[in-house]
């Protein structure tokens, strides 16, 4: 076998390898095409205020948030991705991107009634987040409150106050832990620097 021959198999054996590297890439990282979401707010909110509601007694009853991403398809219909359990004051959900799925917005509940926690409004965190992953956020708390976290316009907005979803029977209002109607980044952080966490 001569010289040039050699380079020539050797070549042809790099090419192949190269080859099968790409077509492996392809297979496991789908190009991902970011898209407009198309459903209306209105909808995803009445989708993420069922989801929740279906998740209160069970975030009571175990003391615990649950959370989850809901996704929409290239249809424009909702789904949830899948809901992860956390504990008693955090949850970290899972995302997966796939092609033809669009992050929509995230939700998590706040678990059960304590005179621990001021937990009634969005927390810090939870505004924070959403922002970071330009997705808006809702919230169940245990006294029924229902939060949207716009990322937006970077505000929580109370969309409806005590009792309008399933509340947590070992709940009682503690007044100063009562929520504005409205927060920002600022007030947020008043709210927490002011507020006394146990009721
Ligand atoms: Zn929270």
């Amino acid at each position: 076998m001569n010289l040039s021959r050699t380079n020539a198999i050797i070549l042809a054996i790099c090419a192949l390898a190269w080859v099968l590297v790409v077509v492996r890439i392809a297979q496991h990282e789908p190009v991902y095409e970011p898209r407009e979401i198309v459903s209306a707010r209105d909808d995803v909110q009445r989708y993420a205020r069922q989801q929740l509601n279906d998740l209160q007694r069970r975030s009571f009853h175990e003391s615990r948030e649950f959370c989850g991403v809901i996704v929409e398809d290239e249809l424009g219909n909702l789904s949830t991705m899948s809901v992860s359990e956390g504990d008693i004051a955090s949850c970290q959900y899972e995302y997966e991107g796939r092609v033809g799925i669009t992050p929509v917005a995230s939700f998590h509940t706040h678990g059960g009634a304590s005179i621990r926690f001021d937990d009634e409004a969005p927390s810090l965190q939870d505004l924070q987040s959403d922002i970071a992953s330009r997705m808006d956020g809702y919230l169940a708390t245990p006294g029924g409150r229902f939060w949207r976290i716009d990322w937006q316009s970077q505000t929580a907005n109370l969309i409806c106050d005590e009792g309008c979803l399933l509340q947590d029977p070992d709940y009682t209002p503690c007044p100063a832990h009562e929520p504005a109607g409205q927060y920002d980044i600022k007030r947020l952080q008043k709210r927490f620097r002011d507020t006394p966490s146990r009721c």
